[in-house]
């Protein structure tokens, strides 16, 4: 058996990958607040504790899936009163970068290393453990975390010092967000203007229009058999957490002083989707959307 870890948030992403680290031959104690992801937990070899504090009792590294920055600020201050000196923590949310860096001065100051660590990858990724992590931290608390990291994903990328890999997580989901955007715009136009789908996508995944939005997640039906247009847009990436990273880049954007035009143009995109009731639909689906605004 290798070491204890502490698992806090065990939802559709955190308990997956608490899972895979079961299978990797740690022992894992988990606490969530919510009562269908304690029992699947359960089911998958967790020992559940009644709180946080209670799983992190014996453990050396500490592993945070929670919604917000707010939940991981308030989860970290609880936790590190009662982690041992040395113990590692490491936040795998998506959250703001300045809540990231608030959370690694808590844990230096009471004697503790951290990572943060978002993962890029979703819940199939999670239950695959083919994960990519973007780290930020000291270059020993990185190494420390890595071998557990490696047990939940494919890629470990170490991206620079406290809060970078929520940067980076950031900087990649808002190209992710506007990529798609235009992904759709440009279907919708090949339709008006008499082209197929598969014509349009036979050139664009191969010519200088090539991205993941088009090559692997392909908004129409057809072209790309496992994108989420072939299943009524079931995600996939839902569209809500595609505007909850949006909006962290325009935070991001805003707190900076970044000119992000078309950052901000995508994000009002994904809000209008949302506020149709769309929002959990996969990302993709704007292009109904789109195609509607078009008729
Ligand atoms: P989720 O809502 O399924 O899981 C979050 C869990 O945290 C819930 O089970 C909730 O009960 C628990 N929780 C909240 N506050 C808590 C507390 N104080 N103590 C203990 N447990 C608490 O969300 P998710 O989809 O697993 O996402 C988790 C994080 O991963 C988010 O930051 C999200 O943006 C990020 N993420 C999600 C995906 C995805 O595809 N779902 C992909 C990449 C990143």
């Amino acid at each position: 058996m290798r070491e204890t870890i502490a698992f806090i948030g065990l939802g559709n992403m955190g308990g997956p990958m608490a899972a895979n680290l079961v299978k990797a031959g740690f022992s894992v104690q988990g606490f969530d607040l919510a009562e269908a992801a304690r029992q699947a937990a359960t089911d998958n070899g967790i020992a559940l504790c009644n709180t946080g504090a209670e799983a992190v009792e014996g453990a050396a590294i500490v592993i945070t899936m929670l919604p917000a920055g707010s939940h991981v600020l308030s989860v970290w201050g609880e936790l590190i009163e009662v982690a041992r000196q040395g113990t590692l923590m490491i936040d795998c949310s998506t959250i703001d970068v300045e809540s990231a860096r608030k959370s690694h001065a808590l844990a230096k100051a009471a004697g503790c290393l951290s990572v943060d660590a978002p993962v890029s990858g979703g819940t199939t990724g999670a239950s695959a453990a083919t994960l990519t992590f973007m780290v930020g931290g000291e270059t020993d608390a990185v190494s420390l975390g890595r071998p557990v990291l490696e047990a939940m994903g494919r890629r470990v990328v170490h991206c620079g010092s406290a809060g970078a890999g929520q940067a980076a997580k950031i900087c990649n989901n808002m190209i992710l967000g506007i990529t798609m955007a235009g992904v759709c715009e440009a279907f919708v136009l090949g339709e008006k203007l008499g082209l197929s789908h598969q014509a349009l996508f036979d050139v664009a995944s191969t010519s200088s229009g090539q991205c993941w939005a088009i090559s692997t997640n392909c908004p129409v039906p057809g072209p790309v058999p496992t994108s989420p247009a072939n299943r009524d847009y079931r995600p996939g990436f839902a569209a809500a957490l595609m505007l909850k990273d949006m909006r962290l880049s325009q935070d991001a954007a805003k707190s900076t002083g970044v000119e992000t035009a078309l950052g901000a143009q995508a994000t009002e995109l994904y809000e209008l989707f949302q506020e149709l009731g769309h929002s959990d639909k996969d990302f993709s689906a704007i292009i109904n959307y789109i195609r509607e605004k078009s008729a």
